[in-house]
């Protein structure tokens, strides 16, 4: 594996260090925090304020959009006056698309300037047209010359640079040839990279982001490899773009930079989320202290791994189908599965009804996780209705003393067992005894005894057999890095059992009680093996409230792209470019359109860079003009500067011409 040292570990990966002002990224540095401002550039005194407020919650360096030459003029005073109020050592950064005017003012005040590849001497069209390869390099030397001036400025000055490709906004050149694909990314980064270093410029830090946190991680991994191969060992920033707001936008943030991050790549980070930007920093800094906590030394004495992963290209990992009720089953075709942990037998009077109500949740639980006391207790089980029972039975049980009352178990129940190196036996008559009654067993196994149990696994078969590393202290360390060691034993038998992704409190990082870690935990170990391919049932046990947990189940599946159960909000993170008031704005379209499940809806502050970053949106919400919006299907413009109060109906139609509308259920009495 060629872009990062270890898929087991986190061994950080070996970049050179990049100075911006005072502040070094990558090298030996630590994980640096970055956020932007949101004001208009040329309200000089917000945007000081704003970039105070950062500095103040943590935010190490700070950017600043320069959207024309006279905002990036503005930056000299906004430098002066951070500096002044005690921010000297805060770097500022310029964020320039399409004008090099702007950039070439800007590098005159600030330590850094962002460009994006998509958008700095081309022009986004849409144009489909073919490139020969003289075009192509006509096109190359264009950008050589559009560019050049910037690099050898940076160099005279001191400056460093971030070559920042959007997914979203990938030039009509790259479209053409690459398509709109993570390797259309790297290319559309590589030829500005090359440029920079015929310059011998070497202040660059690069970045590959998207909506989608499977594209993005997959971009990264990508542009690693392949600059390994070129010997360039630039630093990197990451970052999921327009993640939105809330429980969501923490969520996808999560996903896409801790994925990365755990794979030992990143240097510095930025959580991107429709809200104040200062509520960006807790969450960057949560995510930054995890990953920094599994970093291990490059050289360390690691045994060689075998993946089964390939992590360049996502396809769903092929399983055995399992069916656990009429309803529910699991393969390749069926979406993961929610489980969530109910408590004893005890509990599950109380607990039933609640699950049959809608209040419990939009979306309920399938599998009801319950702990088993005797195997008395299978007798006593009530109805579990639509769900199946994942039952947990004391670790002293034995399937011996389990069968005698084994005719109560409903076919389709799960029996979740944690087994060692020595308990070959236990393991065969588990098998059998579940395999006589309908049942499925779900095996805990550490990747380390996994060669102990080889030989009976290899007898036995593990048709009907699930896995998983919940309750194992060895996956502490790295629990992604178990659950992949897992999936490569299992390939070594040919196995396609299912894997049961459990959040628990042995596979925590750095738990602290807190909702923000366990969603962090959650999106990191989840989140990131569901966008590797792996995963077909998946439980948040980390989180004692059921409802809560649930909910956060599907949110990190809708995260993750593998289960969509609401719209799909793709909302930019607002900028001195915003034209309207983006939280609110997306709030209240929320509000209005957040039962639509499967449909996807970009809500965009400004239309210079937002039809371009919305990406496969279904319907766009952009920003036309002060207080003027235009309305996208997909990537065509249909209704233009449209009055912003009754832009929300007009969008509401739109959905409901394009047959995607379905009326919202009543709320429950
Ligand atoms: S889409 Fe949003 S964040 Fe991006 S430039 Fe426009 S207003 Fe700024």
């Amino acid at each position: 594996m060629s872009y990062c040292a270890s898929r087991f570990h986190t061994v950080r990966r070996p970049t050179h260090e990049v100075m911006i002002g005072s502040v070094g990224v990558g090298g030996g540095h630590p994980i640096r925090l970055q956020s932007m401002t949101t004001s208009d550039t040329q309200d000089i005194t917000a945007t000081v304020k704003q970039s105070i407020a950062l500095a103040e919650v943590g935010c190490e360096i700070v950017r600043i959009t320069a959207p024309n030459v006279t905002a990036a003029k503005c930056l000299q005073e906004i430098r002066a006056q951070f500096s002044a109020a005690g921010f000297g050592h805060i770097p500022l950064v310029a964020d320039i698309h399409f004008l090099p005017s702007a950039a070439m003012e800007a590098v005159e005040h600030v330590e850094k300037i962002r460009v994006n590849p998509g958008n700095y001497a081309d022009k986004k069209k849409f144009a489909v047209r073919e490139y020969s390869d003289a075009d192509y390099e006509s096109e190359l030397q264009r950008l050589h010359d559009a560019f050049s001036p910037l690099v050898k400025r940076c160099r005279e000055l001191g400056r460093a640079l971030r070559i920042g490709t959007n997914h979203g906004s990938l030039s009509d050149r790259i479209m053409n040839r690459y398509g709109d694909t993570p390797l259309g990314m790297v290319e559309s980064a590589l030829e500005f990279l090359r440029i920079a270093e015929a310059h011998d410029c070497r202040a660059l830090i690069l970045s590959m982001k998207s909506s989608n946190p499977k594209v993005m991680i997959q971009a990264y991994r990508l542009l690693v490899e392949r600059m390994a191969q070129e010997n360039m060992h630039y630093p990197l920033h990451l970052g999921v773009t327009e993640a939105g707001d809330g429980e969501d936008g923490r969520i996808k943030s999560a996903i896409g930079i801790g994925s990365l991050l755990l794979d030992g790549l990143g240097d510095t980070i930025r959580v991107s989320l429709t809200e104040d930007s200062v509520y960006e920093i807790p969450v960057a800094r949560a995510i930054a202290d995890k990953a920094m906590s599994l970093w291990q030394p490059a050289t360390g004495d690691r045994k060689p791994e075998t993946d089964a992963i390939d992590p360049y290209h996502f396809a769903r990992r092929t399983t055995d189908r399992l069916a656990l009720t009429p309803r529910i089953a699991i393969n390749v075709e069926q979406p993961p599965r929610v489980i969530v942990r109910v408590g004893t037998p005890a509990d599950l009077p109380a607990v039933l009804p609640l699950l049959a109500s809608p209040k419990f949740n939009d979306t309920p639980a399938e599998g009801l996780l319950v702990t088993l006391p005797s195997a008395e207790a299978l007798a006593g089980l009530p109805d579990p209705g639509a769900a199946f029972y994942v039952l947990e039975p004391d670790a002293g049980m034995t399937a011996a003393a389990c069968a005698p009352h084994a005719a109560a178990l409903r076919p389709g129940t799960v029996l979740l067992r944690k087994f060692g190196a020595g308990d070959a036996a236990e393991l065969a008559a588990w098998t059998a005894l579940l395999r006589a009654h309908g049942c499925f067993l779900a095996v805990d196994l550490a990747p380390a005894d996994f060669a102990a149990l080889t030989p009976a696994l290899r007898s036995l078969g593990t048709g009907g057999l699930i896995f998983t590393l919940g309750a194992t202290p060895a996956t502490a360390a790295h629990a992604t890095g178990g659950y992949r060691q897992l999936v490569a034993a299992l390939h070594t038998i040919d196995s396609r059992a299912p894997i049961w992704i459990r959040n628990t409190a042995a596979t925590a990082l750095r738990p602290d009680h807190s909702f923000l870690s366990k969603l962090l935990e959650a999106s990191f170990l989840t989140g990131g093996l569901l966008c590797d391919g792996v995963g077909d049932l998946v439980s948040i046990e980390t989180e004692p409230d059921a409802p809560r947990a649930t909910k956060l189940a599907y949110n990190v599946l809708q995260g993750a792209g593998a289960r969509i159960s609401k719209t799909e909000f793709v909302a930019c993170p607002s900028c001195g470019r915003t034209l309207f008031d983006l939280q609110t704005t997306t709030q209240r379209i929320r509000a209005q359109t957040g039962h639509l499940k499967g449909v996807k809806l970009a809500i965009m502050g400004c239309i210079v860079n937002g039809p371009g970053e919305m990406a496969d949106a279904d319907f766009g919400y952009v920003g036309g003009a002060p207080g003027k919006i235009n309305l996208y299907v997909g990537k065509n413009c249909v209704q233009y500067n449209l009055p912003q109060a009754e832009a929300d109906a007009r969008l509401i139609a739109l959905i409901k011409e394009h047959g995607k509308w379905i009326d919202p259920e009543p709320a429950p009495a």
